[in-house]
């Protein structure tokens, strides 16, 4: 049957979004569904912004960073005003299905909109942070990772130089994927972690006795931390100055900020994102509805929304374990 299917990006932006979006589209118009993508997340929806979209628009898109759709923060839509208002305009468009490609945040707007909203609703993991619940990997993880090893490669040789000690901040203030896997994957020497955190002190002892030992057996060296954002009280200015009078040695912060947003999506990032878009998009016009499709050990799975964020996702024991093998962390 024919059917009328909108899109939307939401949230924080992530690599891999648009081949997602080209996967749907592609998928879609194959079976004869006319399609349109909503602008600026769940604000097109409130204010009817969109755009039709066919294989045209699409064309060279999944090696795109960012969002053909735009994507954005949307404060009023928690409101039932808000959803209602989303509501009649999807059904003045005539729309049956809304795929919401987004993190937890969006998951929880789509279910918001749900209450309001008799249409199917289907979710796709799109986060740099993989903090959600029933996926193994999200849309944008892979990406962010190799940033942040690149980066860290590059300040690994200007540390090298100076024998300093440098502190990275990368992004997941909620959820340590990216710190864990980037860090371990960079060969970094520490790691600090909302999940592993315990103390301001217990850190910094830790951080000293390591790198005394790593003097000890290898001279001055380089040391580099990688810290995930907002998680150090005093943040990372004041972690450096500690850590700069505890070692006596120059401490350099660095943030890595929005360019782990940023680029070209990996190829792990558009694998997932083309097979989670083009799976979900079969499903248009089925019974299946509320649910995020998500990738568990190669297949594609359906998980409620509410699942998605009621559990906190856990870091995995084998990357936990490589952490502590390689890099001596002291939380095991
Ligand atoms: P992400 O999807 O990356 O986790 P956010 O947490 O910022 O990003 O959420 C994106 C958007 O989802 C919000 O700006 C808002 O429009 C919507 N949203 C988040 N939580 C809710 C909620 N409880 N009810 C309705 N909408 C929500």
């Amino acid at each position: 049957m024919n059917s009328k299917v909108a899109i939307l990006t939401s949230g924080g932006d992530a690599p891999g979004m648009n081949a997602c979006i080209r996967a749907i589209v592609l998928v879609c118009e194959r079976a004869g569904h006319d399609i349109v993508g909503y602008l600026h997340g769940y604000n097109g929806l409130l204010s009817q912004e969109y755009m039709t979209l066919d294989s045209r628009q699409v064309h060279n898109l999944a090696q795109r960073g960012g969002t053909i759709l735009h994507s954005a923060r949307c404060k009023p839509f928690k409101t039932d005003e808000s959803g209602k208002l989303a509501a009649a305009n999807l059904t003045a468009l005539g729309i049956d299905t809304l795929f919401v490609i987004g993190g937890d945040g969006s998951f929880r707007g789509a279910a918001h909109l749900g209450k309001f909203w008799q249409g199917q609703i289907i979710g796709l993991p799109g986060t740099i942070d993989n903090d959600i619940n029933g996926t193994d990997a999200t849309i944008g993880y892979f990406t962010a990772i190799e940033t942040a090893v690149q980066s860290v490669d590059k300040v690994r040789d200007t540390a090298d130089a100076f024998e300093r000690v440098f502190l990275v901040e990368v992004m997941g203030r909620h959820a340590g994927f990216l710190g864990l896997n980037g860090a371990i994957a960079s060969a970094s020497d520490y790691v600090i972690l909302p999940e592993l955190f315990e103390s301001e002190e217990k850190t910094l002892k830790d951080i000293l006795t390591q790198l005394n030992e790593r003097r000890e057996q290898r001279g001055n060296v380089s040391y580099i931390i990688v810290l995930a954002e907002n998680l150090w009280p005093g943040g990372i200015a004041d972690l450096a100055s500690r850590l700069e009078s505890l070692t006596e040695t120059e401490v350099r912060p660095v943030i890595l900020g929005h360019v782990q947003r940023g680029g070209s999506p990996v190829s792990q990032d558009r694998l997932l994102a083309l097979k989670l878009g083009a799976y979900a998009a079969t499903l248009t016009g089925s019974a299946v509805t509320g649910v995020m499709i998500g990738e568990q050990h190669g297949k594609p799975v359906q998980v409620p929304l509410e699942d998605t964020w009621k559990q906190r996702k856990p870091l995995d024991d084998l990357s936990v374990d490589t952490m502590t093998l390689l890099m001596n962390n002291r939380y095991a």
